[in-house]
């Protein structure tokens, strides 16, 4: 049995790793972290009885502390807390589900001391795909993917990405699938954070109505999978019953298929290499009548196509991608911006930077400042 950290415990992906451990018992939780919502923390902190757990706001910590006391869990705080839970040292195994950059030092935290990754947070491969990946080789670690598609290819191919020929990532559409540019650029978040098929945090809900959120998957393929960006196709599959699919030399495709939930891919990456039942049901083919396919419209939604630049390019320019979009879906999501204003934020912060070759952890963070400076400056 793994012994886990969560860090991101309260939101979707944190939530549903829970439940998947509530099914199967397929881990231990050792850890978790969270950002504010110390409610739920101190009602995992019951149930799961974790050794330690960190709020990075300092106030809340105190706060559940203070609620805490009859329990043994040690209460740690800020980033430094975070780390501390992703390096403790009874962890074997660090299920990232903190959502946007953030994830980023906890993960190298968590890699530099020999833990295993289950990686959801795909802002960490995003901005840091280039320090990350070569950091997990020189330690011996492993970065099992919790994101749907990612964990498709990598039972498509059997965790062995050396053979691909392409990897045919899919995507829903979002809920503004079949829509015009015209037509979408005034949506409000509430219209945008319908997503047909999947129930996710609000971040990642809006990247997959943009297409932005493919465009993060597409990167974090090829980090992933060391896989050129022009062998990762795009198909949007609107039933969300294919999670991806590989390509060999042969042309022959193998693809992955069950039902949309996120129970299936976090419980995998837990008990890899072998399967346990994670409450997930059967997909009813006889219900389901069709699976369908077809091209993304980067005209309507740029930014997959920003995406695909911004990985050609390299260097920091991921990161500032990266940086740029969480600045422009927090407003977003603050009623600050249209909706039609996403993608011009990140284009135009993308077109000023200068992207550094071969970087650094410290220009990877620069760039995602500098980032998120520019996107505030060119809204
Ligand atoms: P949520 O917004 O639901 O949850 C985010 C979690 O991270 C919460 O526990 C939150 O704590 C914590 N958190 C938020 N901001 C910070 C911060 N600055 N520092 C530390 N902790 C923070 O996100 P999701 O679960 O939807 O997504 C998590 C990651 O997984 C994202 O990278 C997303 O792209 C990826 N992913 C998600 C999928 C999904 O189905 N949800 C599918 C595939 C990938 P608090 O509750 O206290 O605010
Ligand atoms: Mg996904």
């Amino acid at each position: 049995m793994k012994k886990i950290a969560i860090l991101g415990s309260t939101g979707s992906i944190g939530t549903q790793t829970l439940q998947v451990i509530d099914e199967n018992n397929c881990a231990k939780v050792q850890a978790l972290s969270v950002y504010s919502n110390i409610s739920l923390a101190e009602k995992q902190i019951r149930k799961y009885k974790p050794e330690i757990v960190a709020v990075m706001l300092e106030d809340k910590a105190k706060e559940l502390k203070i609620k805490v006391a009859d329990t043994s869990t040690k209460i740690v705080s800020g980033l430094e807390g975070i780390c501390e839970c992703a390096t403790y040292n009874t962890v074997d195994t660090v299920v990232t589900a903190v959502v946007g950059v953030s994830g980023l030092i906890p993960t190298i935290s968590a890699i530099e001391s020999g833990k295993n990754i289950a990686l959801a947070n795909k802002e960490t491969l995003v901005a840091g795909g280039e320090i990350v990946m070569p950091l997990a080789k020189k330690n011996g670690v492993k970065i099992l993917p919790v994101d749907s598609e990612h964990s498709a290819i990598f039972q498509s191919c059997n965790g062995d990405s050396s053979k691909i020929k392409k990897i045919l990532l899919t995507a829903s559409g979002g809920p503004f699938l079949g829509r015009k540019k015209e037509e979408i650029y005034n949506m409000t978040p509430e219209d945008a954070l319908k997503h047909p098929n999947w129930s996710m945090g609000a971040k990642v809900t809006i990247d997959s109505s943009t297409l932005m959120n493919k465009g993060l998957e597409v990167i974090e393929a090829r980090h992933l999978f060391d896989v050129e960006p022009e062998n990762i196709q795009v198909i949007i599959q609107p039933q969300s019953i294919i999670h991806s699919m590989v390509e060999y030399q042969d042309n022959s495709v193998i693809a992955q298929l069950s039902t949309p939930d996120m129970k299936l891919p976090i419980s995998y990456a837990l008990t890899y290499p072998e399967r346990k039942y994670c409450g997930t049901s059967s997909v009813d083919f006889y219900t389901l009548g069709s699976i369908t396919f077809a091209q993304p419209d980067t005209e309507t939604f740029p930014c997959l196509k920003y995406a695909f630049d911004a990985i050609k390019v390299g260097g920091t320019m991921p990161s500032v991608m990266n940086g740029a979009n969480e600045i422009a879906v927090a407003k977003f999501l603050n009623g600050e911006i249209k909706y039609g204003n996403i993608p011009e934020i990140i284009y135009k912060t993308m077109s000023e930077h200068k992207s550094i070759s071969n970087p650094s952890l410290q220009d990877i963070l620069d760039a995602d400042i500098w980032a998120r400076q520019k996107a505030l400056e060119v809204i």
